[in-house]
């Protein structure tokens, strides 16, 4: 059971390749309706450009929705329009991040059937007490499931270290505080699947 609601233009597969209905106890998740094949690209993360330094995180009490995008910028969707935002974390995920031309892409890693969910790792950094009335337990019931989207202190590390290197390639976006990010001219179909991401949740 589930409602098709429109999708956005964020989504970048054809509108009857994905539906959005209400998982059991994660709010709104995001389905395939069709096999989807590793490697395809799925979404663009759009939104407003903010501030990191000004961001209020009251805002946001979870900071789930706010997608990193530079030391000084991220992204926050429009809430109210389905988009990549809906897509649940899990400890196997079968989507990841890719950092395209300064846009942060959705693609799968690895073979989706029709009817699985959408999950990607929200890669949170790890809560060494710092995470203040931490809501980031998780309830992905995959059989590795760390029961927190918090990333080890090692794994955290892997990941950071890999992006580093990534971002080096990429230049840097202009940044507009308060404007929208516009989608890009041309998306890639397909993206490469790194390794590190077995080996970040393994
Ligand atoms: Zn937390
Ligand atoms: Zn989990």
């Amino acid at each position: 059971m589930g409602i098709v609601l429109h999708l956005s233009h964020m989504f970048l597969l054809p509108k009857d390749s994905l539906k959005i209905k209400r998982t059991k106890n994660k709010g709104y998740g995001v389905f395939a309706r069709k096999n989807i094949t590793a490697g395809t690209v799925i979404s663009d993360y759009l939104g407003k450009i903010v501030s990191n330094a000004d961001y209020d995180l009251s805002n946001d009490k979870q900071g789930l929705y706010l997608m990193y995008l530079s030391d000084y910028a991220s992204i926050y969707p429009d809430l109210s329009k389905p988009g990549p935002h809906l897509v649940n974390h899990s400890c196997k995920p079968n989507c990841w991040i890719y950092v395209y031309e300064s846009h942060t892409l959705f693609y799968a890693i690895e073979d989706i059937t029709m009817g699985d969910e959408l999950t990607i790792s929200y890669l949170l950094s790890p809560d060494n007490g710092t995470c203040i009335a931490c809501t980031h337990s998780c309830k992905c019931e995959s059989i590795n499931c760390t029961r927190t989207m918090h990333l080890t202190n090692e794994k955290y590390k892997m990941w950071q270290n890999y992006l580093n290197k990534k971002r080096k390639k990429i230049k840097k976006v202009k940044e507009l505080y308060d404007s929208i990010l516009p989608p890009l001219q041309l998306y890639p179909i397909t993206l490469p699947i790194d390794p590190i991401y077995k080996k970040i949740y393994s």
